[in-house]
Parts: C-alpha cells; structure tokens; sequence
C-alpha cells in the first residue's frame, strides 16, 4: 500500500498503516511506514528517509533543512536536525 506525502499532508500525522509514502507529484517511494514515529507537530514524522539521495536538502537555518523531491522538485517541508526519537537522529 503507498500513500501521497506533500508537504504540509497533515491527515497522516495519526496514520499508521503499513505501506510506503510517495511523492504526490511523482510517485517515488520517500518514505517507510516503518520508519514513521508520534510526535506532537501537526504534521507526519518520519526519523529516516527511504534512501538519502531521494531528497534535495535547502540549509534554512541551523536546525532545518528544507526538503524536496531530488527526481521532480516537490516541495516535501523540512528536515530537523537532531530532533529525532533517538539522539543524533533527525525529523523529517
Ligand atoms: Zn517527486
């Protein structure tokens, strides 16, 4: 099963299913369900992409990235640098 991720797709913050999240533009698979954890922002989180090259990264400030789809440009939302569930990992 894959679902569409853009940024800012706030109804799967509370979805858990099993599957894929893909670009909405392009359909790349971007993200594992495995890898989707609770977390208080509005939005989904993840702690690990799929691949790391899947995205192109926007240094917006020290502690976030922008990101995007590396193959077609959509606008993915950002990357927090070491505000993952475990230290030394990153939200996505
Ligand atoms: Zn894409």
């Amino acid at each position: 099963m894959s679902f569409s991720c853009w940024f800012g797709s706030e109804h799967y913050r509370d979805h858990f299913e099993d599957g894929t999240y893909n670009c909405a533009e392009c359909n790349t698979p971007l993200f594992d369900s495995l890898k989707k954890y609770e977390h208080t922002s509005p939005w989904p989180a993840f702690f690990s992409l799929i691949h790391p090259d899947l995205v192109s990264r926007y240094q917006e400030s020290p502690s976030a990235i922008k990101i995007s789809c590396a193959k077609c440009g959509n606008s993915l939302g950002h990357e927090f640098l070491n505000d993952g569930p475990q230290l030394g990992k990153n939200r996505y």
